[in-house]
């Protein structure tokens, strides 16, 4: 069957659902609707359906189905794999869903599946919730909570996905659960940071905190004292630093020069004076140099929208570390002294040790256990400089995790034939299964898969 007929099938079948946009090639409002975050993905799906219509999209799963289409999911449309379309396929998209409700009673927020992290915010913050997430507004909460989720409250609420309390979920059969009843808490856990890979989630279902008090500021460190510093603060981090301490130290280009700096940004919460603060200073010898930037979480959020405003072409690799040896230390700064471009930027996520101890962790989230995500991240314009910028990320992430390698963020990956890299740890059999009970056809593939690799699972690490 050829896509004009796919198209001409699959528009009747969708006819007479209210409430569903329907975008085909060559049509107003497509070339736009096709676009991800990544312009390294250029990619034309068949047709992009845009409806939270349940009917409608039970239609759209039996179609995608019996013509063995395959289906893209969207939330914000951020993955850097550019998970958020498909070539030649079904994309349904729901970044238009952006809805946020607070049912205190319930102690829950309810969460459309397109909402961006700044709509959360927006919507809990003035009313003295939060629900903890990551930076840049603009990224889905969708595809966060699903890959994990790592943000400034890591230390005290632990990730995203340990948040999730509950879900909508459509299966390939068209039937919807709740993943909170009894007979579904498997899939709840799976949802906690293994994927899209169960169905299609129509509302997400958050624990709402407290919004604590917080104090966020920078700590600039001059390319001549990086060396020193990042030996110390490898150290303070390892055996010091408190649970409501979350820093991420970001190696940058300085600009209008050859030479790389280190600002290590924080976000100090619910805190009774800046005596954390002071001891961080201390420990690295740069005692008074902390800059205050705010006290409002709101506006911390969204602090770095600016530096990673769409469009662009990027490529990532992440690597977990459970702790910072001296040869990973190193081959940060090797990395870190050779970024071919301004937009580069190599982040240490600091997943906080003291986490583990006051945080829930029943999740199928493969890196629960580790202490650091380090991220290698490079972002351009040109086509042209594609392999300079992509040969210096792969190099720069190939050196820090050594010979034995490291797992990686499943949500900072690209698909490249890591899936059981980035999902399947120590609870690969387990997720497996859920897999099989929930979507053994393997519909929902359009991600760093769990089906594509049972038999990577099962080997012995
Ligand atoms: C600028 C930027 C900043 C970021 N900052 C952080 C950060 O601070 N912390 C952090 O942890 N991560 C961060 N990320 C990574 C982010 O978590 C991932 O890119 C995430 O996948 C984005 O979700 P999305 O909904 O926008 O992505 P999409 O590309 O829309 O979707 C990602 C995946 O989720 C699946 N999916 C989407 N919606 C659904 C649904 N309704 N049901 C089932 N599956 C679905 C898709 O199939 C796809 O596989 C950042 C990314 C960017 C680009």
């Amino acid at each position: 069957m050829n896509d004009v007929t796919t198209q001409i099938r699959l528009q009747q079948a969708l006819q007479g659902h209210e409430a569903v946009e329907l975008l085909f090639p060559g049509e107003p409002g497509y070339e736009e609707g096709r676009q991800l975050y990544n312009r390294m993905h250029d990619l034309h799906p068949l047709l992009i359906v845009r409806t939270l219509d349940r009917a409608a999209i039970r239609t759209v799963l039996k179609v995608v189905t019996e013509n063995r289409l395959e289906l893209a999911l969207r939330g914000g449309g951020h993955h850097i794999a550019g998970f958020g379309s498909t070539e030649g396929g079904v994309l349904l998209d729901f970044s238009g869903f952006r809805g946020v409700e607070i049912d205190a009673q319930q102690g829950i927020a309810r969460v459309q599946p397109g909402a961006r992290l700044g709509d959360v915010d927006a919507a809990l913050c003035p009313r003295g919730y939060v629900v903890p997430t990551g930076t840049v507004s603009d990224t889905g909460i969708a595809g966060l909570t699903l890959g994990g989720g790592i943000g400034w409250f890591v230390g005290t609420l632990g990730f995203t996905c340990d948040n999730l309390v509950g879900a909508d979920v459509m299966l390939a059969s068209g039937e919807v659960v709740r993943a909170e009843d009894p007979q579904h808490r498997d899939l709840l856990w799976a949802l906690r940071g293994g994927g899209g890979n169960f169905g299609v989630v129509l509302e997400f279902r958050y624990r709402l905190s407290p919004l604590p008090k917080v104090y966020c500021g920078s700590i600039a460190v001059a390319p001549q004292e990086v060396p020193r510093v990042l030996l110390q603060l490898g150290h303070y981090m390892e055996q010091d630093c408190p649970a409501n301490l979350v820093l991420a130290p970001l190696f940058s280009p300085v600009p209008e020069s050859d030479r790389c700096g280190l600002a290590i940004d924080f976000c100090l919460s619910d805190y009774q004076d800046l005596g954390a603060i002071e001891a961080l200073e201390q420990a690295l010898g740069l005692v008074g140099r902390h800059q205050y930037v705010t006290d409002d979480f709101r506006a911390w959020q969204g602090w770095f929208d600016d530096r990673f405003q769409p469009p662009m072409r990027g490529y990532w690799k992440s690597i977990c570390l459970d702790d910072f040896t001296s040869d990973a230390m190193d081959a940060l700064l090797t990395a870190a002294s050779s970024m071919p471009g301004q937009r580069c930027s190599i982040t240490i996520e600091h997943l906080n040790k003291a986490r583990r101890s006051t945080t829930p962790d029943d999740s199928a989230f493969p890196l629960k256990s580790r202490s650091y995500s380090v991220l290698f991240s490079a972002r351009w314009e040109q086509a042209r400089d594609d392999d300079r910028f992509i040969r210096w990320v792969r190099a720069a992430a190939l050196a820090t995790a050594g010979n034995d390698g490291a797992p990686a963020y499943s949500n900072y990956s690209f698909a490249e034939g890591s899936s059981h890299t980035v999902l399947l740890g120590s609870d690969s059999e387990r997720l497996l299964k859920v897999k099989q009970r929930y979507d053994g056809g393997n519909l929902f593939r359009r991600n760093h898969n769990i089906g594509m690799n049972k038999e990577a699972a099962r080997a012995p690490a």
